[in-house]
């Protein structure tokens, strides 16, 4: 019984590849030194699979900073602004395409489905040559052989290439990048070849998109490109790795009739129909490997459960072409507990991190070939009752106050204009109102002060006293910007669901458990373990202290529970929904609290509320549904004069946090855009983001500009 693993963190468990990676970017290091923990970092990651026993180890699952990007250098296929002219694509054409340069803006970087992780998305044209330019596959593969390291080596799929492609500037309306797939298989008939030389007994596609909803010319590219490339992988294992959702039925049947497959890779966490489907028809002789162990969450899989499953499995596809497997690539989970030094005993004893999950899969396979470590399965058997009956998790007070939620559509009682009415009575506030998103620029000074308050270094007064300094300046200037409803700033705040989970029961913070989101970009989501609980309040100090400094609204600043639940691990053993509404129970009582003490506006940001769109359109409705329902329970008890804004963010966040400042005429112009199209008395005028990653010389000149605007259409109208 053979056991496999999707793919890997890159980072490495204390973030040594980011360090390496700014440090080489800010010419601190050399590209030797980069490439030195970037050998290492793989070294160990493939000795710690094969110690752990996993027979099917992947290779090139390591990026610079992403296997698309990474894909699009295999295929030689560089915007022609980069100027490069062939050859191996060397570090500084790579990083620029990733990162841009002095003279030329980056590749767009969007969402890798819906996860957190970001991809560098190919821009092509049907003038787009195709030349084999990055040996990295088999760079990778030979260097992993050298150590005595047979693997799998990974490519991201000649069909999900060119589906997550876009047209490049100026042909965006004559061209689908899907037409391109002719011109990029003879590269990876290549790539192949080589890697067949070379030793390769397997190759893995991931094809990812085979989880989306298709149209049948989408399915036919499938079909065309795998008989394309039949003869080149003639003699080789290829497995085909879908992840993040089920395979519709109709791709499920296209898919599994590829006959230069051999093995298909399915999620068994998420793809909650693909049980159903491999029992309804499984192609006789070829391998399934099994997604069990979740690849995108923390916890320790119920190994029990997973043996049952496998089990059922085994008796559709034969012993022997069974591969126990991960969900998805471990790189969107964390990446060792090991390193959890903080964490007490108990949540530990839940948890499974990357390194974690190896030994979960490979302790599947042993038990299904009759080698099953009972003392390994009692310990984990112990660790789910424990977390089942641990009253850290259940607090029965919360879980009433969330069923009695049921049957309630909680909107407000009474109509949107009779509210506008009263708020405006009570705020008298001009038309086309001026506010920003509520953080401004967060300065190094302001860092520190709260990294040593955290730290104990400072006390609680010297801290209170540099925030409220903090937020009297930020006052300051909104009132000589003549902006009409004020923020304080955010200066307490390093993150804006760390800051609300850190305060509420039921969460729980690791101190090394990153995640990539895309480059050298990490973040940390808090876990959720527990049922969640506001014990106090956690914003009405400062809301109060800043509204007593000014004569003008305040507008208190809170963060929305779609989006503290998308930005988190969440638990597995209650549906997210539950845990939603729990979190939206917890705002509710901050949102009173700060209504109780004088806050008259109230911004509630759900700026992950797209995010966490399910993949297929089928699940859009059920999930919108919670989600908005989610928002409504947050404010649904507050009074008719109480006015309640949202901030959503674009879902494209290239767009926002940028330096430019626009100039009073181009926002005046945008805001007589929208009256075109909305009424004056709705219509607001603000950023499009928070400024806490601006500069007060960018920020100034922005908001004065954009007061002006407003200004002057208020005199226009
Ligand atoms: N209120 C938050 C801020 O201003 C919103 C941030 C966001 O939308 N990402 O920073
Ligand atoms: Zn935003």
């Amino acid at each position: 019984m053979a056991s496999h693993i999707v793919g890997y963190p890159r980072m490495g468990p204390k973030r040594e590849l980011k360090f390496a990676l700014e440090s080489f970017w800010d010419g601190k290091s050399s590209a030797e030194d980069l490439e030195k923990v970037a050998t290492d970092l793989r070294a160990s990651i493939w000795k710690q699979m094969a110690d752990a026993g996993i027979k099917y180890i992947p290779s090139n699952t390591f990026s610079y900073y992403d296997q698309v990007l990474d894909t699009t250098a295999m295929l030689g296929a560089v915007p022609d602004r980069y100027s490069w002219t062939g050859g191996e694509i060397n570090l500084s054409t790579y990083f620029s395409m990733a990162r841009g340069n002095a003279t030329v803006p980056a590749m767009e970087m969007t969402k890798w489905f819906d996860t957190n992780y970001h991809f560098i998305v190919p821009e092509l044209a049907p003038s787009t040559k195709f030349s084999y330019s990055s040996h990295k596959a088999i760079n990778e593969y030979k260097e992993a052989k050298a150590l005595g390291v047979d693997t799998v080596p990974v490519l991201v799929g000649p069909v999900s290439y060119l589906l997550l492609s876009k047209a490049a500037k100026g042909v965006e309306k004559s061209f689908s990048p899907l037409s391109l797939l002719s011109s990029i298989l003879p590269v990876y008939k290549e790539v192949i070849a080589e890697l067949k030389a070379a030793g390769a007994s397997w190759i893995q596609f991931d094809e990812p998109t085979l989880v989306k909803d298709l149209e049948s010319h989408h399915l036919s590219a499938f079909s065309a490109a795998y008989s394309e490339l039949e003869s080149a992988l003639s003699g080789l294992n290829v497995l085909v790795e879908t992840y993040f959702a089920d395979v519709p039925a109709d791709s499920y049947k296209t898919l599994t009739s590829l006959s230069s497959v051999t093995a298909y890779g399915f999620d068994l966490e998420r793809g909650t129909k693909t049980l159903e489907l491999v029992k309804s028809g499984f192609p006789a002789g070829k391998y399934l490997f099994a997604g069990v162990v979740d690849g995108r969450n923390i916890w320790a899989d119920d190994l029990a459960a997973s043996l049952a499953t496998l089990q059922s499995l085994e008796a559709v596809v034969g012993k022997d072409k069974l591969v126990i497997s991960t969900s998805c690539s471990l790189m969107h989970t964390a990446v060792d507990l090991v390193n959890e030094t903080k964490l007490d005993d108990e949540i530990k004893s839940w948890l499974a991190f990357a390194a974690q999950k190896v030994v979960e899969v490979n302790a599947l396979a042993k038990a299904l070939a009759g080698q099953k470590d009972e003392a390994y399965f009692s310990a984990n058997a112990a660790a789910l009752a424990s977390r089942r009956s641990s009253p850290r998790v259940t607090n029965e007070e919360v879980q009433k106050a969330a069923t009695a939620l049921k049957g309630s559509d909680h909107r407000r009682a009474t109509t949107v204009s009779a509210r506008l009415d009263a708020q405006q009575k009570k705020l008298n506030l001009p038309i086309l109102p001026t506010t920003t998103i509520g953080s401004f620029p967060q300065t190094v000074e302001l860092r520190r002060v709260r990294r040593e308050y955290k730290a104990k270094k400072i006390s609680e007064e010297e801290y209170t006293n540099a925030i409220k300094e903090e937020i009297s300046k930020v006052v300051k200037i909104q009132e000589e910007l003549d902006i009409d409803v004020l923020v304080h700033g955010e200066p307490e705040r390093n993150d804006m669901v760390e800051y609300f989970g850190e305060q509420l029961s039921g969460f729980t913070f690791t101190a090394n458990g990153w995640v990539q989101s895309y480059g050298s970009r990490c973040v940390k989501p808090p876990i959720i373990y527990g049922d969640v609980s506001r014990p106090n309040p956690m914003t009405v100090f400062w809301s109060k202290m800043a509204q007593s400094m000014t004569a003008r609204p305040m507008k208190g600043m809170l963060t929305g529970p779609v989006t503290i639940l998308n930005w988190s691990f969440v638990r597995n053993d209650q549906p997210r929904f539950e845990t939603c509404y729990q979190i939206a129970l917890a705002i509710k009582k901050e949102v009173e609290d700060l209504e109780a003490g004088g806050i008259q506006v109230i911004q509630i940001d759900e700026a992950a509320l797209r995010e966490g769109l399910p993949l297929r359109k089928s699940e859009h409705a059920f999930y919108l549904d919670w989600a908005v329902h989610s928002f409504r329970i947050t404010n649904c008890g507050v009074q008719d004069t109480t006015q309640i804004h949202t901030h959503m963010c674009y879902s494209n966040f290239n767009d926002i946090h940028s330096p430019r400042i626009p100039s009073k005429e181009e926002i005046a112009d945008r805001v007589n855009k929208m009256l075109a199209v909305l009424d004056t008395n709705i219509l607001w005028v603000n950023p499009d983001c928070g400024l806490k990653t601006r500069k007060y010389a960018e920020v100034k000149p922005a908001l004065t500009n954009m007061v002006e605007a407003a200004k002057q259409i208020r005199a226009e109208l």
